[in-house]
């Protein structure tokens, strides 16, 4: 159904056109600055820019993101570079797990096929194995007792963009749906992941998007 007037938020490119030649971090590739921006819409069409909610650099081969601080990070020594990136993998990992647990656990317990999507994932970042476990563990055990899970998607939302944690958000939920349907449950919780993250509820449009690619 078409509103008369509404918003909508478009990731498009910046329009410095900045590119960070083959710096990709995870796979080699140029990374390209964009935003996500509010519109005013009238019957679903932008009018105007209302707001810039965020600046990241993207990927397009792999469609990994990094926020702006990546201009700096890339002019370090190789091994400093490494360091950082390989911390925020571990986080991006880490925040995964966290959510999608928080997500499973949701309706009362992990079920087998819940538990093989987690260990699954446990197993792609096999280095950080055992660090992933007792994350898992914790969610499993205490929820997101003292904003556990929110502090961590806060940070990838920092250290990373608001791009990475809707990406991370999909892959969560994706875990999660392979079974079948949503549960409203799920859907609330992941409004309020999108909320305590600091993000606009708006963006919701575009997680839905990520989530049927
Ligand atoms: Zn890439």
């Amino acid at each position: 159904m078409s509103n008369f007037i509404g918003s909508v938020i478009i990731q498009e490119n910046d329009k410095s056109g900045d590119i960070l030649k083959g710096d990709c971090p995870v796979c080699g590739e140029d990374m390209y600055l964009k935003n996500f921006t509010k519109y005013f819409t009238i019957f679903d069409k932008s009018v105007f820019r209302l707001e810039l909610i965020d600046t990241f650099y993207q990927c397009d081969a792999c469609q990994s993101s990094y926020n702006t601080s990546l201009k700096e990070l890339v002019k370090l020594d190789d091994l400093k570079k490494e360091l950082k990136f390989q911390d925020a993998g571990k986080l991006y990992a880490k925040a995964l797990i966290a959510a999608t647990t928080f997500m499973a656990i949701v309706d009362g317990d992990l079920d087998k096929h819940e538990q093989r999507s987690l260990h699954a994932v446990i197993g792609k970042y096999s280095n950080i194995a055992d660090e992933l476990i007792e994350t898992m563990d914790f969610v499993k055990n205490n929820g997101n007792k003292n904003d556990y899970v929110y502090i961590l998607l806060r940070k990838v939302r920092e250290t990373l963009s608001a791009e990475s944690l809707l990406s991370l958000l999909a892959e969560s939920v994706k875990m999660i749906m392979a079974d079948g349907k949503m549960e409203k449950e799920e859907l609330l919780l992941i409004n309020s992941f999108l909320l305590e993250s600091g993000l606009p509820k708006s963006l919701y449009t575009i997680l839905v998007d990520k989530i049927k690619a």
